[in-house]
């Protein structure tokens, strides 16, 4: 049987770690061409060599998605290289600098805009043109759990991924006729280095996910990639705008 993404070509941003890492490997495993964006060389380096190791093809593009010259760069390359791109999921970015509204230094606001929000319309500006040519394509934006709380010390960070959302929908609405879906994704606790690292090494995520996720557990990166799949596949062919939890049922409570 022909894999679910054969012949097909994905774009995925900040595909050099965590989530990002694991949907561009679920989307070669399922037969696509994958290009894999991040700022971080070696990490996308690492993750091409997993896909080839898997019998996939991928390419690293070096990009930083707050660049609107690289974002346009990493589009035009994906396009000579393979010639169209079938899906996009625009995952690229960074935590908030963990400090309450307040304390929230201005260059920390603009780092994080940049790259989340900013990130994510930069890559859909680029990409949406591409698919509009080819008369179809599916996007998925990374949002947040964080869209939908008042979080304390995230306040960049939740602005940013509430922002998403509504621009995954402006975007659906806007291109629904001309056979775009656009989709949001929002993971709540993911075991990345992104909840694992920085300043909370030694926070216990696991301990607090047994407290708050009804599931009583974080989840792997490769559930955030199966719901990511889903909402490019033919089977969610009648699914736009719509912006899903994959949170064990945080959002429920
Ligand atoms: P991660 O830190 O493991 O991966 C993020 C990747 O994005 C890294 O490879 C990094 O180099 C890359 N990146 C950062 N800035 C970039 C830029 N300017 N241009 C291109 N690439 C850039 O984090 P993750 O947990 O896999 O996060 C992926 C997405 O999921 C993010 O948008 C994040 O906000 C979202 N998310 C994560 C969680 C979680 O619990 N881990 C929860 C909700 C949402």
């Amino acid at each position: 049987m022909e894999k679910e993404f054969a012949n097909k070509v994905a774009l995925v941003t900040g595909a050099g770690s965590g989530i990002g890492r694991a949907v561009a490997i679920a989307f070669a495993r399922e037969g696509a061409k994958v290009v894999v964006a991040d700022v971080n060389a070696e990490g996308g380096a690492m993750t091409v060599r997993m896909i080839m190791q898997g019998g996939g093809d991928a390419t690293f593009l070096k990009t930083d998605v707050s660049n609107e010259a690289e974002v346009q760069a990493m589009v035009e390359k994906t396009i000579e290289l393979y010639g169209r791109i079938d899906c996009a999921c625009n995952n690229a970015g960074v935590k908030s600098s963990e400090v309450f509204t307040a304390d929230c230094k201005e260059e920390d606001w603009d780092r994080v805009m940049n790259i989340d929000l900013k990130g994510q319309w930069l890559c859909m500006k680029h990409e949406i043109p591409v698919m509009v040519k080819q008369h179809g394509g599916a996007i998925v934006n990374i949002s947040s759990i964080a869209a939908f709380k008042g979080t304390p010390k995230m306040v960049e960070y939740s602005a940013a991924k509430a922002a998403s959302i509504n621009l995954t929908r402006t975007a659906a609405v806007e291109y629904a006729r001309q056979g775009i879906r656009v989709n949001a994704v929002c993971p709540g606790m993911i075991i990345t280095p992104m909840s694992d690292g920085g300043d909370n090494k030694a926070f216990d995520f696991e301990k607090l996910a047994g407290e708050i996720v009804p599931m009583g557990r974080r989840a792997k990166p490769e559930e955030v990639a199966e719901a990511v799949l889903w909402l490019c596949s033919d089977a969610a062919s009648y699914v736009t705008g719509a912006a899903l939890p994959v949170d064990g049922g945080i959002l429920a409570e």
